[in-house]
C-alpha cells in the first residue's frame, strides 16, 4: 500500500532524499515552511497542510521517484524532433538536427555544441559562455515568452540567492551567473501560476525533475512555462560554505556580505565576496572547489543528471585545457527538444550565438569527473545505502557492473565525505589558509579529469 502523502513528503525528509527544489514550500499556501534558511534549509511540512496540497506536492517532488525515461518521453513527446505537452507552441516541422539520439552520460541530443554569446558583455557578465542568458533575452524580445523564472541575489539580503519571474531585460540580466548555494526556485510556482504571459523557467536539474512531473500531472502552476533551460549541475552547497569562508578570514557575521557572486571577472571566474566595511574576499572559482566535500548537500551524492537531461536547452562550462587557457567564457550547449534547436539555430543565424561543432566524445571528455561523479559514483552510493537498509531516489533506470576497483575507490569516497562533513572537520578546515586547500583542490581535480579520461560507454551497462 503506498503511504499518505504527508507520510511520503515526511519520509523523502526524514530519508534524507529533498532535494530543496522548493515544490512544497511554493505549492503548500504556507503549511510548508524553511525555518532555517541559513542552515540545513530543510522544508517542515505542517500537520495542518491539507490532504489535496499534499497529493499536489507528492506528485512534484523530485526527491525520492523521477521516472526519467518517462518523463523524457512526455517532455520531448518520446520521438526526437517533435515538442510534448499541452500549451506548448504548436510543434512546427522540425529542423535539420545534429545528432537526434540518447547519448547515456548526456542524455536526449539534437544539437551538441561548443557556444559563447557573441555580445561580449553577456558573455563577460554569464557564468560560462553566457548562453542562457543571451537565450532568455532573445525569447523576450521576440515575444515568445513574457517572462523568465530566474535566479538572482536578494537586494535585501545579499547572501541569498532569490528567484523571480524576469519581465524586463535589465532583469534577465541581473540573474546571470551562477549561484552555488542552495536555491529553491521552485518556491516561485505560486507566482508561475499567477503569471499572464508565457513563461522561460530556468532550473537546476532536480528542480526542473519537479517542474516536468508537474507538467505531467498537468499541474496549473507549470502551465504556461513553454521552454525549460538547465545549467549543468555537479552539486549545490549549503550556506555554511559561505560562512567558513567568511570564518577562514576571521569572520563570523554573513550580514556584513554586501555582495556575492559565485562567477565575477574572467571566465572561468571567482567567487567574491564583498563586505559591509569595503573589504573583498576573492577566490578563483577552481580553488573554491575546496568547500565541496566539506559542504555539498549530501543529496546531490544521490543525483545521477549532470547535463540537465530534462531541459530543452542545457548549458555546461566548456572545460577543455584549450578554452580554459583562453578565457572569455565557453558553454557547451544541447539542444534537446525541436523547439530548443530551433531557439539556438535561430540565435546563430542572427549572429548572437557562436555555436562551433562539437563531438559527443569531446563533450564527455570535458565532464568526464562529473560523470564518474554521477554516473558511476551515484549508482554505487545508492546501492551501499541499499545495503545498509537505507531508501535511495528511484530515477526509473539503472546503471551498474562496475568494475570491483571502483566500488572500493567509491567506499573511501564516501567515506572521506562522511568524515568532511562533520563539525570538527569544518572547524579544522577554517584554520587553513583558503589558498593553500585551493591549490590542493586545482590538482586534485587535475587527477581526476586526468583518471576519468577514457570513461567508456560500455561500463555504464551491466
Ligand atoms: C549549482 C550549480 C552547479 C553547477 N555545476 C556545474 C558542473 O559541475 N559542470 C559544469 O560544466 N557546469 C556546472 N554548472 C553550470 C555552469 O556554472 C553555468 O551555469 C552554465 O555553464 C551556463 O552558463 P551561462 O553563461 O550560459 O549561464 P548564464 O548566462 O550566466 O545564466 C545562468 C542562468 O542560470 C540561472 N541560475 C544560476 N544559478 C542557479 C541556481 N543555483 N539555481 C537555479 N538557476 C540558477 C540564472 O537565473 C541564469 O538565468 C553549475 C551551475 C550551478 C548553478
Amino acid at each position: 500500500m503506498s503511504p499518505k502523502p504527508h507520510e511520503y513528503l515526511a519520509g523523502v525528509i526524514r530519508d534524507g532524499l529533498c532535494t530543496r527544489c522548493g515544490a512544497c514550500v511554493g505549492l503548500g499556501a504556507g503549511h510548508v515552511t524553511v525555518p532555517d534558511r541559513e542552515g540545513d534549509h530543510l522544508p517542515r511540512i505542517g500537520a495542518s497542510l491539507p490532504e489535496d496540497l499534499a497529493r499536489r506536492i507528492v506528485a512534484g517532488c523530485s526527491g525520492r521517484e523521477v521516472p526519467i525515461p518517462e518523463l523524457e518521453a512526455a517532455a520531448f513527446s518520446g520521438s526526437p524532433g517533435a515538442d510534448g505537452y499541452v500549451g506548448a507552441p504548436a510543434p512546427t516541422p522540425a529542423p535539420a538536427t545534429d545528432a537526434a539520439a540518447r547519448d547515456p552520460y548526456l542524455g536526449r541530443v539534437e544539437l551538441l555544441a561548443l557556444a559563447y554569446s557573441l555580445d561580449p558583455d553577456l558573455r563577460a557578465r554569464g557564468a560560462s559562455g553566457g548562453i542562457l542568458t543571451t537565450v532568455l533575452l532573445w525569447l523576450l524580445e521576440r515575444g515568445e515568452i513574457q517572462g523568465a523564472v530566474v535566479t538572482g541575489m536578494d537586494p535585501a539580503r545579499p547572501w541569498r540567492p532569490r528567484t523571480y519571474i524576469a519581465t524586463s531585460p535589465r532583469e534577465i540580466i541581473e540573474a546571470a551567473q551562477s549561484k552555488y548555494v542552495i536555491t529553491a526556485v521552485n518556491e516561485a510556482l505560486p507566482e508561475m501560476e499567477r503569471f499572464e504571459g508565457a513563461l522561460a523557467y530556468v532550473g537546476l536539474p532536480c528542480q526542473v525533475h519537479s517542474l516536468r512531473k508537474l507538467q505531467r500531472a498537468g499541474d496549473p502552476a507549470v502551465r504556461q512555462v513553454r521552454y525549460v533551460l538547465g545549467p549543468y549541475c555537479g552539486n549545490t552547497l549549503h550556506f555554511s560554505s559561505i560562512r567558513s569562508l567568511l570564518a577562514s578570514h576571521g569572520l563570523r557575521d554573513y550580514r556584513q556580505i554586501e555582495s556575492l557572486r559565485f562567477r565575477e571577472g574572467e571566465w572561468p571566474g571567482n567567487l567574491r565576496l564583498g563586505l559591509r566595511s569595503g573589504a573583498t574576499i576573492t577566490l578563483p572559482k577552481f580553488h573554491a572547489n575546496y568547500l565541496i566535500p566539506f559542504h555539498i548537500v549530501r543529496r546531490c551524492l544521490l543525483c545521477t543528471d549532470l547535463a540537465n537531461e530534462l531541459a530543452d536547452i542545457a548549458g555546461g562550462d566548456a572545460w577543455a585545457p584549450a578554452y580554459e587557457e583562453r578565457g572569455k567564457g565557453f558553454s557547451i550547449v544541447l539542444g534537446r527538444s525541436a523547439r530548443g534547436v530551433r531557439c539556438l539555430r535561430a540565435l546563430e543565424a542572427a549572429g548572437r550565438l557562436r555555436l562551433l561543432p562539437l563531438t559527443t566524445a569531446e563533450a564527455i571528455r570535458m565532464h568526464s569527473h562529473g560523470y564518474d561523479l554521477k554516473k558511476r559514483g551515484a549508482f554505487i552510493r545508492m546501492q551501499f545505502r541499499r545495503w545498509r537498509g537505507q531508501s535511495v531516489p528511484d530515477y526509473g533506470y539503472q546503471l551498474g557492473g562496475f568494475p570491483l576497483a571502483r566500488y572500493a575507490l567509491e567506499a573511501v569516497i564516501s567515506a572521506l565525505f562522511a568524515l568532511l562533513g562533520t563539525r570538527p572537520a569544518r572547524r579544522a578546515l577554517e584554520c587553513v589558509p583558503p589558498t593553500w586547500m585551493g591549490r590542493l583542490f586545482v590538482r586534485l581535480r587535475t587527477l581526476w579529469k586526468r583518471g576519468t579520461r577514457r570513461i567508456k560507454l560500455h561500463e555504464l551497462h551491466p
